[in-house]
């Protein structure tokens, strides 16, 4: 349920709804946007029809309203417009194309420092790099852990570059916090929702990724749980989900870029290195991704692809990635958008 409050609702006005709201048991959320500000209602249905014809009769309220979608914070009608992202000074989600970059699994403090310059030297506004990492075998390269963090922030210090790490469970989460600008929740635990809960608590911002066998409305549920913990910085990543051809190692599913626009205010990102397992299909994929409307990319760039611990074939190098962002500045321009460069670089 959403109150919609009165373009002229008074600071007083709206805070006698949210008292209103807590004193039934209730949450409340609040949206200011430039025109009115929309109070979102989040908790037992039965307690909420109680409170609804409170609501109305209150002063400065224009209309009480039922979210009929399962999802109900991250959906455009609590929010109408889109959500702004900010991860250390990069805004995602404003309309602009943002690039992050970077190996797959951090393996060496050398190797994460040249790639980060060399991302960056190419045009990237942000590092990724894996530190905690999700395999599908226990014996493979499982991550530096917090040396891995250590890496990373040294990284960040010398390129200024913010940086994008995954934590698999809520134990990592707080270490990820103390070194990361934003947390990724990967495909695997997308619906780990004990995680989700813990990363709703946190001020960070959150990269969401949609789980290969997850629907849109499962991820924008998964999102929800983390925006009710009071956590608004979420950016959703489209990814891959199982297909049943095995060219590539997903099936990138470009149609959920415009279908999650128009359902929800969060900014989405595509990773087409997860999505085609092979580095080849990266630039196309990555290009096509922008056509489609995505806020931005995630792409994985290693110094050697051939020696990487995790995702060689997909992963592109430095040069590879030069050209491919060489590629998407003229793109963007053409669809009237731009994208970001970083701060040394503008
Ligand atoms: C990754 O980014 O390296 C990764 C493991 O991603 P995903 O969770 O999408 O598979
Ligand atoms: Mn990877």
């Amino acid at each position: 349920m959403i109150v919609v409050m009165e373009p002229r609702a008074t600071r007083e006005q709206i805070n006698e709804i949210v008292r209103k709201i807590q004193d039934a048991g209730l949450s409340s959320h609040i949206s200011a946007g430039v025109e009115r500000t929309i109070i979102g209602v989040v908790g037992d249905s039965h307690t909420k029809e109680l409170l609804r014809q409170s609501l109305e009769a209150s002063g400065g309220v224009e209309r009480v309203v039922l979210i009929l979608q399962p999802f109900k914070l991250v959906g455009r009608e609590f929010r109408p417009h889109d959500t702004i992202v900010d991860v250390g000074g990069v805004r995602i989600g404003d309309g602009s194309v943002v690039v992050m970059a970077g190996p797959c699994s951090v393996e060496s403090r050398d190797q994460i420092l040249q790639t980060a310059r060399g991302v960056k030297a190419a045009g990237a506004v942000m590092l990724r790099g894996g530190a905690f990492k999700p395999r599908t075998s226990p014996y493979s390269f499982q991550g530096l852990e917090e040396e891995g963090l250590r890496y990373l922030a040294e990284a960040r210090a010398a390129t200024g570059l913010p940086v994008v790490t995954e934590a698999m469970d809520a134990a990592q989460l707080m270490l990820v916090v103390k070194y990361a600008d934003m947390i990724q929740i990967g495909a695997r635990n997308m619906q780990n929702y004990t995680l989700l809960r813990e990363a709703g608590r946190v001020k960070c911002p959150v990269l969401l990724k949609r789980g290969p066998s997850a629907t849109i409305q499962e991820l924008l549920l998964a999102a929800e749980y983390v925006m009710s913990e009071g956590n608004y910085d979420i950016v959703l990543c489209e990814r891959g989900i199982r297909g049943f051809d095995n060219y590539t190692r997903y099936l990138l599913d470009l149609s959920a870029v415009p279908v999650l626009k128009q359902l929800t205010h969060l900014p989405v990102i595509v990773d087409p290195s997860q999505a085609s397992g092979k580095w080849k299909y990266v630039p196309p994929l990555a290009k096509a991704a922008v056509a489609a409307g995505s806020d931005g990319l995630i792409v994985e760039v290693h110094p050697e692809p051939e020696k990487a611990l995790s995702d060689g074939p997909q992963q592109l190098t430095p040069d590879s990635f030069s050209r491919l962002m060489a590629e998407l500045i003229p793109l963007a321009a053409a669809l009237g958008r731009r994208v970001q460069a970083p701060a040394a670089l503008r």
